[in-house]
């Protein structure tokens, strides 16, 4: 006996076969419904399901997700959708069986189930899910769904980069040198050869952020790529340690709108593939004749709390005599005493309120220092609130799955880590608005003029006010799905930054970023870019709760892989080893 004829998409079958013609058909036990003088059989593949009706002159011996080929004839589906099909078996046969019991059952296949469905999994379930992800992609159809969507987003968007923005793809490593751009790094050490010679180390790239400026210097002109990128981030609420972004770099912008036109074709050709393929299901895409609308950082945190507001409903913040307020319409009469008690509770543990109570129906939070991140997670606590007791959400400036541009950052911010010094508000690559660069030049010369490090520290925070960065982040229901800038392309502006507004030494800026300087100083063009966050935005598309469910083999909220059981431990045989191989010693020798 072959494996198949078709597969069992329901399409292909109608169209190739009619009733009364034999096949042969191959795939998974989905259910087995046992009758007096049949059993019903489910058989599935990646593209649908039929059901096998086998007599029982045949034994059938086949078990829930086992492997088995079935020849017989097609016939109309009594009761079935018009022409669907069922098979009647004359003869099956078990390619392989699968273990029982099964770790997981099966799953649901649309968004909306898929939700409830991930609230009632219990914590032992829901690792189940990740050590046997094979079986859950084969036996949860919305997962399954969601790579589809995936898939055709990012050959939608590849298609419309290459063919109608006209960049080069183009691939660029992931090992890379260590260098300070925010996030905490993999190192990877390398073997070495050379007799006492110190461990080194690559560094997983955290973005392609660096390589991809020097292919503008190497007159690239317009690079994309879907990008991996790697951040030791473990244990953070819905990060991946590894992630995809669709990175793009091009040269001689003079405005950021050049770049967000770019950016807008690219997010509508995912969209509108990701739509054809579920209409159902994937949010409506953006109008294609319409520009995003923009929001002034100034604004989005004033009105909402957030650099990336959630505009799709209302509930601004509110402010009079220098106290703010956020106010929840009928929530205080929708929740219990003990949930009144319990969120009043969390908000003031959190020290994101001075005081929440009722009012006539609503449940109204303030804030006395008018501190506007602090209300805004407030904000985003009672919304949740609101939508868990079904309470309606008053109507914001904009729809839900509607991307709005949040432009007008700073340049720096105080380093909320290290006291008394200078952080990026995007990274240190980043452009000043044109008419800000006299001012940056000006303070950047009085920091390096500074007789002593208490000067040079008040000069710094000069840095805070009135210099605007060519920044520009992108952002949809509440979550940024991606940021980008006008780059620096003078080198002794890029170093000025490095070394006076952040204060690194020039010995260390020559060590960790000598080779983009020197690069800067051969000739670069003025250059700007972006980076989507492509597992966000399919998290839209797929109307997902989590990052995860729409990646193949994600790891756990620890960064862990439950299913190879990675990172794991070595034996001290192994460690000593390995640490001989890098030329590493344990920190206690
Ligand atoms: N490299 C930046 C990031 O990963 C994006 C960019 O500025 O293009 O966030």
């Amino acid at each position: 006996m072959g494996y198949r004829s078709s597969t069992l998409n329901s399409n292909a079958l109608q169209e190739r076969f009619k009733p009364g013609d034999k096949v042969t058909l191959s795939g998974w036990v989905s259910f087995v419904r046992k009758q007096k003088e049949v059993s019903f059989v489910g058989l599935r593949d990646a593209f649908g399901t039929i059901q096998v009706v086998v007599p029982h002159t045949q034994s059938f011996q086949g078990r829930l997700e086992d492997v088995v080929t079935v020849e017989g004839v097609l016939a109309e589906r009594a009761g079935g959708k018009s022409g669907e099909f069922e098979l009647r078996a004359e003869m099956v046969k078990v390619e392989n069986h699968a273990k029982h019991p099964l770790p997981l059952g099966a799953g649901p296949a649309t968004a909306a189930a898929n939700a409830a469905y991930a609230d009632q999994q219990t914590p032992q379930q829901r690792d189940a899910s990740l050590k046997y992800r094979y079986l859950d992609l084969r036996v949860r159809p919305y997962l399954q769904r969601n790579l589809r969507i995936r898939g055709a987003a990012a050959l939608a968007m590849r298609n419309f980069m290459t063919n109608e923005a006209g960049f080069l793809e183009v691939e660029t490593p992931t090992l890379f040198k260590s260098t300070p751009e925010g996030a905490r790094e993999f190192l990877v050490p390398v073997s070495s050869t050379e007799k006492d010679a110190k461990p080194k180390f690559y560094a997983l790239v955290q973005s392609p952020q660096q390589y991809k400026q020097m292919l503008m210097v190497a007159g690239i002109d317009r690079y994309f790529q879907f990008a991996r990128c790697y951040r030791d981030e473990g244990g953070r609420a819905d990060r991946q340690p590894e992630f995809t972004q669709l990175d793009l770099e091009m040269s001689f912008v003079r405005e950021s709108r050049e770049v967000e036109r770019v950016i807008e074709g690219v997010v509508k050709a995912g969209w509108k593939a990701a739509f054809q393929l579920f209409p159902s299901e994937v949010p409506t895409p953006p109008d294609e004749l319409k520009e995003f609308p923009r929001m002034r950082l100034e604004d989005a945190m004033r009105d909402y709390g957030s650099d990336k507001p959630n505009l799709s409903y209302g509930m601004k913040i509110h402010y009079e005599d220098s106290v703010a307020t956020v106010t929840a319409p009928g929530l205080w009469a929708a929740m219990s005493r003990k949930e009144k008690d319990d969120l009043k509770k969390f908000l003031f543990q959190e020290k994101l309120v001075d005081d929440a109570r009722g009012s006539g129906e609503d449940y109204v939070v303030t804030a006395k220092d008018a501190s506007h991140k602090r209300l805004g997670r407030a904000r985003l606590i009672l919304a949740q609130w609101m939508k868990k007791k079904g309470v309606p959400l008053p109507p914001g400036i904009m729809k839900e799955h509607e991307p709005i541009w949040i432009t007008d950052f700073g340049m720096f911010e105080p380093n909320e880590e290290v006291e008394k010094s200078v952080s990026c508000v995007h990274h240190p690559f980043t452009a000043p608005h044109p008419d800000d660069l006299p001012k940056l030049a000006k303070t950047l010369q009085a920091i390096r003029d500074a007789p002593n490090p208490e000067e040079k520290w008040r000069q710094q925070q000069n840095l805070f006010t009135g210099l605007r960065a060519q920044h520009y982040d992108l952002v949809c229901d509440g979550m940024e799905l991606g940021g980008g800038s006008i780059r620096i392309h003078s080198a002794e502006l890029q170093q000025r930054v490095f070394q006076d507004a952040l204060g690194i030494s020039e010995e260390d800026c020559q060590a960790k970023f000598g080779h983009l300087l020197e690069a800067l100083s051969l000739g670069a063009p003025p250059h700007g870019g972006f980076a989507l966050g492509f597992d966000r935005f399919m998290t839209l598309m797929c109307g997902s709760q989590s990052i995860s469910d729409t990646l193949a083999f994600p790891k756990s909220s620890m960064g862990t892989d439950p299913m190879t059981g990675a990172p794991c431990p070595l034996t001290d045989a192994e460690v000593g080893a390995v640490l001989g191989r890098f030329a590493l010693k344990p920190s206690n020798a």
